[in-house]
């Protein structure tokens, strides 16, 4: 461990993906571990947003894979940037999806986070050639906040199966949209 407090600390070299500069899959378990902890002891709610890039193997097989790499790049960039607080934290979930976790964000928070996604992906307007969403790149996510007090029993995988859970609707529902689990609805819709 680095000398400071642990949260503020910087990610060592084995915590970071290589392509995007975010935590990795490791690390994203283990924080999400360690927030859930921290909720629980401070009697506060924490989000979980899990996010998937909408069409992006038509991307791929449109511009080719360094193409699709480099969108990533900016993708994790996006998301990096709509992280405010120093908790926050993006992670590369694997492949061309993506987690948010929120310390401290209740579900109207979180639903606003959501729509600050969307409108990023909007101003930023990357060229997608094949997307039948939008012109440009999107992502689509689902949305889960552990309210303050929730049960102790709770465990990570099932937070993580929640918010993919919702990411099915978000994408069913139409893409370039998030769906909060909480509030049972989209960002396109309300
Ligand atoms: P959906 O809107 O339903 O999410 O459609 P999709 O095409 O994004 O989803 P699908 O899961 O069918 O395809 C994901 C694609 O993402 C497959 C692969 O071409 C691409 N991909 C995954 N990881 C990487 C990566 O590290 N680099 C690049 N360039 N492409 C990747
Ligand atoms: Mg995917
Ligand atoms: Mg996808």
């Amino acid at each position: 461990e680095h000398v400071g407090k642990a949260d503020d600390a910087l990610p060592t070299l084995s915590q970071v993906d290589a392509l995007t500069g975010l935590l990795n899959r490791r690390a994203f378990d283990e924080k999400l571990r360690v927030e859930m902890e921290a909720a629980r002891r401070e009697n506060s709610p924490m989000t979980l947003i899990l996010c998937d890039v909408d069409h992006f193997k038509l991307y791929n097989d449109k511009l080719g894979h360094v193409e699709g790499d480099a969108c990533l790049q900016k993708v994790a960039a996006l998301l990096r940037g709509t992280c405010r607080r120093p908790r926050d934290a993006a992670a590369r979930y694997g492949g061309e999806e993506f987690t948010l976790i929120l310390p401290g964000t209740p579900k109207s928070g979180a639903f606003t986070f959501g729509r600050a996604i969307v409108k990023a992906f909007q101003s930023a307007a990357i060229p997608h050639p094949g997307s039948a969403s939008a012109l440009h790149v999107t992502v689509s996510g689902g949305i889960l906040t552990l309210e303050a007090g929730f049960d102790a029993s709770t465990k990570p995988e099932e937070v993580t199966a929640r918010a993919d859970a919702a990411l099915y609707v978000a994408k069913q529902r139409g893409r370039n949209r998030f769906f909060s689990s909480n509030l049972e609805t989209d960002t396109a819709t309300q």
